[in-house]
C-alpha cells in the first residue's frame, strides 16, 4: 500500500519532488527544535493541481497530511508526529506572485510565497503589505493566515486575517476552493475564509491568497524611549495614541532581561538605553512629509519626558538607525534560542491589565522557581505578551523544560484566564497548547469546533492531533 502510495505521488509531482531519504531535518524538526518528527515522504507540489492530487492519493490511502511552508511555526504544528506514517506536504515551491492589482490595492500570491517577498513585491510598485515579523525573511504567507499571524504592525492594520481578501484552497477531498477575490465587501452566506484562516491546516491546504496592500507611508520615524514601570509604558501607549491616531503603527516593549540577553549574545547590537527596566520601541508612519512627521513625534517624546512618563529617549536619525532598533526587538526569540530551551507564554490580555498581570505573575513565578529568569517582551499596542521563563541561570535548561513547564504553565495560564485574557495571542496552537485548549476553552465553543473538523474534514486527514 504504501509502495503505491508512493508511486502515485511521485506521478503528482514528479520523482524528484518525493523525499523519502537524505536528510530532511529541515521539514521533520520545528524551529525550536522541540520536535522531531518522521515522515513517510516529503512530498513538493508545484501546483494548485498537483497540491489537489496529492490530497486525493492520500485521502483513498487514509494516509494524513501535515501541511508546512517555512517551517518557522513556534507551536510544533508544522511536522509530522514520530509515527513515520504521515505525508509532510511543502508548499515552497509554490511561490508566484500571481497579479498585482495597484488600483484595487491588491496583491495574489501562492502560499509559498516568503513574507518579505511580498513586501518587496508591493513595494516595487510603491505600495505597501504591512504583515510584517522577525521571522519575515523564512515564513510563508500561507503559514501566516493558517496562523493568523500577528506582528509589529498589528496596531494599525491588524492580523493577517485583517489583511486577507480571498482565498484559494484545496479540500480535505482533495477538491478546489476557488475563493480569490478582491472584494472588501461580500455577504454571501457563511465567511469560508475566515473559517480557513487561523485553522491551522486542519481544515484545508491553503494554495494561494488574495491580500490587502496599502500605500507607502511617505515617512517613518522610530524611537526608543525608557521607562521605569509597565504602568508607565502603558501611559506612553495612550499619549502616543492620542497624539498620533492611526500614525501610530508600532508600540513594542522589551524588559530588562531581555535586551540583557540581546547584549550577551549580539553584543554588536547597539541599545542606546541599556540601563532601562521598560524599553519602549514607537513607530510612527505618516502620509505627511519627513519634517512635520519629525515634529510631531519629538513633541510627543519631549512631553512625555517633562511629565514623568518616560526617564530618556532615542530618536532614530536615519534609515540604518531605525532599523538597528528593530534588530535588537526582533533579535530577542533569537538570543533566548542562545540562552537555551525555555517556557514560552504568547498570550493576550486587555492593555490596562498588563501591569498588574506582570506584577503578581512574576512574584508568584519567584516563589515557585527563586531566581528563575522572565524574558518579558511583545506587541504591548496589542496587548500581547511574550511572557516566556528561563531556568534560574546556571540550571540546565532542559531539566528545567521537562521538569517545571506543567506547574509553570498553570500559573501563568490561571492568572490570563483570571485576567480575561487568551493563553495564544498569535502564534496558534499546534501540538504545544491543544490539551491546555481543551482545558480551558468552553465546552460549547469546543464542541462547534470539533463539528466544524468533522464537517471539513470528516477521515480527520489533515494535520490531525493538532489544535482539537
Ligand atoms: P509553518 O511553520 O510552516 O506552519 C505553521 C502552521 O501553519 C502549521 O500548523 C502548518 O500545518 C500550517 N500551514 C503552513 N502552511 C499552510 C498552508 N499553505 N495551508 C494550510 N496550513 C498551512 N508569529 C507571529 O504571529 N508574530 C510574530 O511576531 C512572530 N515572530 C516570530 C519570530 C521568530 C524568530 C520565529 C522563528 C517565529 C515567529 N513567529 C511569529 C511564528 C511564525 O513565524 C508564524 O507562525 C508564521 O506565520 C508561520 O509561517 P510558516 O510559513 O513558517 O508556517
Amino acid at each position: 500500500m504504501t509502495a503505491a502510495l508512493l508511486a502515485q505521488l511521485r506521478a503528482a509531482v514528479g520523482p524528484a519532488q518525493v523525499l523519502t531519504d537524505g536528510d530532511l531535518s529541515a521539514y521533520l524538526n520545528d524551529w525550536r527544535k522541540r520536535w522531531r518528527g518522521r515522515a513517510l515522504a516529503v512530498v513538493r507540489p508545484g501546483s494548485t493541481d498537483e497540491v489537489a492530487a496529492v490530497v486525493r492519493a492520500c485521502a483513498a490511502a487514509g494516509v494524513s497530511l501535515v501541511p508546512q511552508g517555512g517551517n518557522t511555526g513556534l507551536v510544533g504544528g508544522g511536522v509530522p508526529d514520530d509515527t513515520g506514517t504521515q505525508v509532510l506536504l511543502s508548499l515552497q515551491r509554490m511561490h508566484r506572485v500571481r497579479a498585482i492589482d495597484a488600483a484595487n490595492l491588491a496583491i495574489t500570491v501562492e502560499a509559498g510565497c516568503v513574507l518579505q517577498a511580498v513586501q518587496q513585491a508591493a513595494e516595487a510598485q510603491g505600495l505597501l503589505f504591512p504583515l510584517s515579523l522577525a521571522a519575515e525573511g523564512s515564513c510563508t504567507i500561507g503559514g501566516n493566515l493558517a496562523t493568523n499571524a500577528g506582528g509589529t504592525q498589528v496596531l494599525r492594520f491588524g492580523n493577517a486575517r485583517d489583511l486577507c481578501l480571498g482565498l484559494e484552497v484545496v479540500t480535505a477531498e482533495g477538491a478546489v476552493w476557488d475563493g480569490l477575490s478582491g472584494l472588501r465587501k461580500d455577504n454571501t452566506g457563511y465567511d469560508l475564509r475566515d473559517l480557513f484562516v487561523g485553522s491551522e491546516g486542519t481544515l484545508g491546504i491553503i494554495t494561494a491568497a488574495t491580500l490587502k496592500l496599502y500605500p507607502l507611508p511617505a515617512a517613518t520615524t522610530t524611537a526608543m524611549a525608557a521607562c521605569d514601570s509597565l504602568d508607565a509604558c502603558v501611559a506612553l501607549l495612550n499619549l502616543a495614541r492620542a497624539r498620533l491616531g492611526a500614525g501610530l503603527t508600532g508600540f513594542e516593549v522589551m524588559g530588562r532581561f531581555a535586551l540583557d540577553l540581546v547584549a550577551r549574545h549580539f553584543p554588536a547590537l547597539p541599545n542606546p538605553l541599556p540601563t532601562a527596566a521598560w524599553t519602549v520601541l514607537l513607530e510612527q508612519s505618516d502620509t505627511e512629509g519627513e519634517a512635520q512627521a519629525r515634529h510631531r513625534f519629538e513633541a510627543l517624546l519631549g512631553d512625555a519626558l517633562e511629565a514623568g512618563t518616560i526617564a530618556d529617549a532615542a530618536v532614530a536619525e536615519s534609515l540604518a538607525q531605525s532599523q538597528a532598533m528593530w534588530h535588537v526587538r526582533e533579535s530577542i526569540p533569537l538570543a533566548q534560542a542562545e540562552e537555551g530551551l525555555n517556557i514560552k507564554h504568547d498570550i493576550s490580555l486587555p492593555v490596562s491589565a498588563i501591569p498588574a498581570f506582570v506584577a503578581s505573575t512574576d512574584a508568584a513565578l519567584q516563589a515557585l522557581v527563586p531566581g528563575v529568569r522572565l524574558v518579558n517582551f511583545g506587541h504591548l499596542g496589542d496587548g500581547n505578551l511574550h511572557y516566556n521563563v528561563q531556568a534560574p541561570a546556571g540550571g540546565d535548561a532542559g531539566r528545567f523544560l521537562a521538569e517545571m513547564e506543567a506547574r509553570v504553565n498553570h500559573v501563568v495560564y490561571d492568572a490570563v484566564v483570571a485576567h480575561r485574557g487568551s493563553i495564544s495571542a498569535e502564534h496558534g496552537v499546534g501540538q504545544l497548547k491543544r490539551d491546555e485548549l481543551r482545558e480551558r476553552k468552553s465546552p460549547v465553543a469546543l464542541a462547534l469546533m470539533q463539528r466544524i473538523k468533522l464537517a471539513l474534514d470528516p477521515q480527520n486527514l489533515l494535520n490531525p492531533g493538532r489544535v482539537v
